[in-house]
Parts: structure tokens; C-alpha cells; sequence
């Protein structure tokens, strides 16, 4: 487990006010004998004093209490193509309303996105997520009432972790629901089991981050455990309906040897089935770990050629140009069933429930209808625009 402290803000400037709307009662936490709160959200279970933040930074102890400080607050709104989250083989071509908040449960060193998950200012953080993007607070309705207005088929909890402001997600995602609208976690997947269960009652997809298949990787370049997230992954498939498909940032001399993705892959055919989308994804050097390279195209293809050799029927390249490893390959007859061009599709050869025109097979996934045609665009989102309805 990381070393990295508790934020103690005790004798800091900020005192946590109960009247700030974005501060609510935080749920999984107990007192310890010894007078700490002990946070149950994520396998970390900081252990609070008065005045003090959770490693996350938006969970804290005030008045007795552990609260979730970021409710309702975001660090940007934007439509992106539901390819880009990456989801390969849910509702694909359609736009997906994404927001985050501020600040992780975890420590990776190569962390894409350090200006959005470090961040301790929520309301500051638009250029972070990107320079488009526009942060405004939203409480759950009006997400949900501005996802429907824009016609996007579902919400995504995307630009930082869904886990550590779960209270908010939770709201959001009934109130979704309540519309007619998916809601999508995008997720490292380190949480408890009892939150764990309550995060994932609405959610109708996930891509969860395996970082890597050994925990010495996890405990030293992320500050978590690998088996909490295995957990994730076996209770969303055998046991949810959430559609899952996994992610794996590929790092050049850290977790990209050919006998660790073999043994991740056996690991997803074994326990999970062949139908699981892998998505093997490029690194580029940020954060505390400028001293890598790139990752090289090859590897991504080493990679994908291996987990298909285990018997997964879906794996995919992400952040490099390769538009045969990114489509999508019937596993009756081969046929190309979905072409993709970076988030953009460039061929559909299914029905509108999911099966192969040529061979009649069924493709894993979730489809309902003609493919969407969003394309590749990204655009922001100013959610004041639906504040009281439009
Ligand atoms: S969610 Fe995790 S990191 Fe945040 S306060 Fe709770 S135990 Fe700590």
C-alpha cells in the first residue's frame, strides 16, 4: 500500500462548511476505538481525525462525520462518441454526455490525467479537462434533463473516478434512469464490495482500468491492489448486468512483457469468458513518469495478437492510428462486423439487435437499433443552459 499521507487540512485555511451545497453526508465509514472515522468507500480505509481530507481529497471528517465535498460540482461537460470512453460494443456511433469531478483514490505515477485526478479545486478545473470543456455545478436532474436534450443516449462518469464521489454518481445515475438514459462508470474498479454494489445498481456499462496483472506494479505504481480490482471485474460480469469492458494502458518496461499479458488474458478468458472487450491502450510520458517512452505501435499489436490467442474474440488498439486492430471481427465467420477509424465507424454489418448479416452470429454487447453516426466530434457543454429546464 502506498505510503502517500492522509491530507490533513486541520490546521490548513479551509474549514469544510455543512451549508455548502456540494458538501452531503457521505455514506461506508465507521468510528474506530480510538476516535478516528474510518472510510469504507475503497480498499485505502483512511482513517480521519477531525479537519481531515481522504486521500482522494473530496471525502473528509467535519463535525463527526465523513462527508463527499463535491457534490453536484464538475470539471467540465462534454459530448464525446461513446468509442471514446473506450466502449467498443455498447450502443456504438452514439454521443455520450461526460463529466468528472476532481480528485483519485489511487496514485499511479503515469497518470494521463494528474491536472483532473490531483486536483483540489473543482471549480477551476475546465482547461484541465480539456480546453473545451465547460465546468458548471449540476445537480442530477438537470444532467440528466440536458442528456436527453442533446440526444445522448447515455451519461459517462469519465474525466476522473465515479468511486470516490459515489453519493453524486448514484443521484445522477437514477435520475438518468428515471429519462431513459445509460449510464456509463469509467472506473480503475478499487472500491469495497458494499460500495461497490450500490455504485453499480444503475450503471448500465463500465470500462474498468487493469493497470497491470501483478500486484508488485499496483502496490508500487499505483498505491492500490490488483486482487480488489479482479473482484470488480468477476462480480460486474457474473453477477451485474452492466455491460464491461476492460482498459490496459500498456507501459514500456513496466507492465508490457509478453508473459504478463498472457497471463492477464488467460486470466479474463478463464475467469471472465472470451466475450469481454480488452482494450490494450498506448502510454505517453506524463506526470511522474516523464522518463518512459511512448509506447511503440508493435507492442499494441504484440499484445493484441496474444490476448486473441488466448481465445479473446474482441481486443483493440487505443491512442495509435490502426484501423484493422480497432474494428470489430465476427467470431462465427470472421466477417468485419464493425469498422472504426480512431472513434469515428466506418462500417456496420449487423443487424439492429446485434448479429452478424452474414452468418447470423451474435455479437457480444449492447445494441438497440441503427448504429449512431456522432462520429469522432467533441463539444462542450454549458450546463447552465439546463438549469431550470429547457
Ligand atoms: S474513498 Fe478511498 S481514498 Fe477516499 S477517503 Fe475513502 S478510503 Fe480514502
Amino acid at each position: 500500500m502506498s505510503s502517500e499521507p492522509i491530507l490533513d487540512n486541520a490546521e490548513g485555511a479551509e474549514t469544510i462548511s455543512t451549508d455548502d451545497p456540494s458538501v452531503v453526508p457521505g455514506r461506508y465509514w465507521r468510528p474506530l476505538p480510538d476516535g478516528r472515522l474510518q472510510c469504507e468507500v475503497c480498499p485505502r480505509f483512511c482513517k480521519l481525525h477531525e479537519g481531515q481530507r481522504g486521500l482522494c481529497f473530496v471525502r473528509a471528517r467535519t463535525q463527526d462525520r465523513i462527508v463527499l465535498t463535491t457534490y453536484g460540482r464538475s470539471s467540465g461537460f462534454c459530448i464525446d462518441p461513446i468509442e471514446k470512453k473506450p466502449l467498443a460494443h455498447f450502443l456504438p456511433g452514439t454521443p455520450v454526455l461526460s463529466f468528472g469531478t476532481a480528485g483519485c483514490n489511487l496514485t499511479c505515477k503515469f497518470c494521463q490525467n494528474w491536472d483532473i485526478s490531483k486536483s483540489r479545486e473543482t471549480d477551476t478545473l475546465a482547461h484541465a479537462a480539456g480546453p473545451e470543456t465547460l465546468a458548471h455545478a449540476a445537480g442530477p436532474e438537470t444532467l440528466a434533463r440536458a442528456a436527453k436534450a442533446l440526444g445522448c443516449r447515455s451519461v459517462a462518469f469519465t474525466y476522473n473516478d465515479p468511486t470516490i464521489f459515489l453519493e453524486y454518481a448514484v443521484d445522477v445515475a437514477l435520475a438518468c434512469k428515471q429519462q431513459g438514459i445509460k449510464s456509463v462508470m469509467v472506473s480503475a474498479g478499487y472500491i469495497t464490495p458494499d460500495a461497490r454494489a450500490e455504485l453499480y445498481r444503475y450503471a448500465d456499462a463500465a470500462n474498468i482500468d487493469l493497470k497491470a496483472f501483478s500486484e508488485e506494479f499496483y502496490r508500487k505504481v499505483c498505491g492500490a491492489h490488483l486482487q480488489d480490482v479482479l473482484d470488480t471485474l468477476e462480480y460486474l460480469v457474473k453477477t451485474t448486468r452492466c455491460w464491461t469492458e476492460i482498459t490496459t494502458l500498456l507501459i514500456p518496461g513496466e507492465n508490457d512483457s509478453s508473459a504478463e499479458i498472457e497471463a492477464m488474458s488467460q486470466w479474463i478468458a478463464d475467469k471472465l469468458g472470451p466475450s469481454v472487450p480488452l482494450h490494450f491502450s498506448a502510454f505517453h510520458p506524463d506526470y511522474k513518469m516523464l522518463d518512459h517512452p511512448p509506447t511503440p505501435k508493435e507492442t499494441l499489436l504484440r499484445a493484441r495478437d496474444i490476448a486473441l490467442k488466448n481465445g479473446l474474440r474482441y481486443v483493440y488498439v487505443g491512442n495509435v492510428h490502426d484501423e484493422a486492430a480497432d474494428s470489430t471481427y465476427c467470431h462465427g465467420c470472421s466477417e468485419r462486423i464493425i469498422g472504426r477509424d480512431w472513434y469515428a465507424l466506418t462500417a456496420w454489418n449487423l443487424t439492429h439487435d446485434g448479429r452478424c448479416q452474414s452468418c447470423n452470429t451474435r455479437c457480444a454487447g449492447v445494441f438497440d437499433g441503427p448504429p449512431g453516426s456522432w462520429g469522432r466530434k467533441r463539444q462542450p457543454v454549458d450546463m447552465r443552459r439546463f438549469a431550470k429546464g429547457v
